[in-house]
């Protein structure tokens, strides 16, 4: 027999790591209620044309990182896996027309992402999201908003040391003239530049100042940045984004090297990370402003602004600073019987409660009361529930397990006496 594995880069979430997922889950969706975000689900993948023209043909994501769907027939479209969400839910907001709504539409969605990236720790060929996109608002306030949202949200999971990198890249109006500027200069040190990024100089300048390559960092420290160039709309613009930012107290730096590198990005970005970790190139999250996106789509000219924030690098932050992980909740109680063979009243009694909403397990293995009485401590239940022969006049027994103490209970009132034990448990 072969073992299968699951494929490289890619990991099961097992229980006990699921349910530390699920937990970020709820507290996005927590916050997207509070902020206004309403949840969308896109496909989990798309026409490759989209993130081609959403993320750009010269951008890592697309050019080597893209999951492509190997196609069944010639004549089948070319579909790729979706490396990020933004591109999905900009081609749905223009296919669902949603420009006549009211403007921002304000949207937000959590899954998993899919990069063909080299596996390393925490950079998986499939990891999760949380996405928001305001679409339609040209900001500022509302870039503040989204700022604050990400930043509130790493807080309420448990990371307190969490800042915001932030920069303004410009607009079409004042950033060609700052990518002549920056060309001009690394022109000047052409002998200098690694290979890749000779390549990128002539199809990505901007990409240049976020190389990862460690012969890059005293090039990129004198190159010239961006925030003397600005025009003075985005110059007002990111002045006004960083006073509305002040009066929320989140806590920024800027930092004049942080850019995303497609022509649609314009003006904010912003990048998430632990405080000590910036050098780590492990952003925890980061977003910016696509004023030129839905219309690179194939929509009419719209503002928008959006983040992704990385779920398995909180993960891996939150075991990092030994926060206690979430633990799964036990079944309130275990049904067990007297009679190891009768797996039908067991059944039926948690059947029962389970209709009320009670979360409970029946012991099924036919063994002896005392044994799965042994069970039912295991999973640390509150309460076993015994079935014996009381049953024959509508009665079971309920043993409070902590308290050692049993008492016998019309079954009709026995959703109703766990429902009120657990709560009096809860306090004490
Ligand atoms: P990006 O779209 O590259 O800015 O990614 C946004 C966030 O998603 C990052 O800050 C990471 O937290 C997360 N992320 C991106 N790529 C990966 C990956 N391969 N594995 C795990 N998390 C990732």
């Amino acid at each position: 027999m072969p073992s299968f594995r699951a494929p490289r880069g890619t990991r099961d979430l097992l229980p006990e790591v699921r349910v530390g997922l699920s937990r970020l889950e709820s507290i996005a969706r927590s916050l997207s209620v509070r902020y206004g975000y309403r949840e969308i689900e896109t496909p989990l993948f798309e026409q490759t044309a989209v993130f081609e023209r959403g993320i750009g043909e010269v951008t890592d994501v697309v050019e080597k990182e893209l999951f492509r769907i190997a196609p069944r027939t010639e004549e089948s479209e070319s579909w790729a896996l979706r490396p990020e969400a933004t591109a999905g839910v900009v081609r749905a907001y223009i296919q669902a027309g949603m420009h006549t709504w009211p403007q921002p539409v304000k949207l937000m969605l959590t899954g998993p992402m899919f990069r063909y990236d080299r596996p390393q720790a925490g950079r998986y060929r499939q990891f999760w999201q949380w996405n928001c996109e305001a679409i339609g608002d040209p900001g500022p306030a509302v870039d503040a908003e989204m700022i604050e949202l990400g930043w509130r949200f790493y807080a309420e999971a448990g990371l307190t040391d969490v800042q915001v990198l932030l920069n303004s890249i410009g607009d079409a109006a004042c950033r060609p003239a700052y990518l002549a500027t920056l060309v001009a200069y690394f022109r000047g040190h052409e002998d200098e530049l690694p290979e890749l990024e000779r390549r990128r100089l002539e199809t990505n300048p901007l990409r240049l100042l976020d190389s990862k390559d460690p012969a890059m960092k005293a090039l990129v420290a004198a190159a010239p940045k961006i925030s003397a160039g600005l025009c003075e709309a985005c110059e007002s613009h990111f002045a006004a984004v960083r006073a509305h930012l002040d009066a929320l107290g989140v806590a920024y730096r800027i930092s004049p090297t942080l850019v995303r590198g497609l022509d649609y990005y314009a003006r904010t970005a912003f990048e998430y990370y632990r405080q000590g970790a910036e050098g780590q190139q492990q952003a925890l999250g980061g977003g910016g402003r696509y004023d030129g996106l839905v219309e690179s789509l194939g929509g009419r000219p719209t503002p928008g602004i959006g983040f992704a924030l990385g779920l398995d690098r909180v993960l891996l932050a939150l075991a990092e600073t030994g926060v206690a992980p979430q633990r799964e909740a036990p079944p309130l109680a275990v049904i067990v019987g007297a009679d190891p063979a009768d797996t039908v009243a067991r059944l039926r009694v948690a059947s029962l409660l389970r209709a009320e909403g009670l979360a409970v397990r029946a012991e099924l293995a036919p063994r002896k009361l005392s044994r799965q009485l042994e069970t039912a401590s295991r999973d640390h239940a509150h309460f076993a529930v015994i079935i014996g022969d009381e049953l024959a006049d509508g009665h079971v027994q309920l043993k409070d397990l902590d308290a050692g103490t049993q008492r016998l209970v019309p079954l009709a009132e026995l959703a109703h006496e766990l429902t009120r034990a657990a709560a009096s448990h809860h306090h004490g």
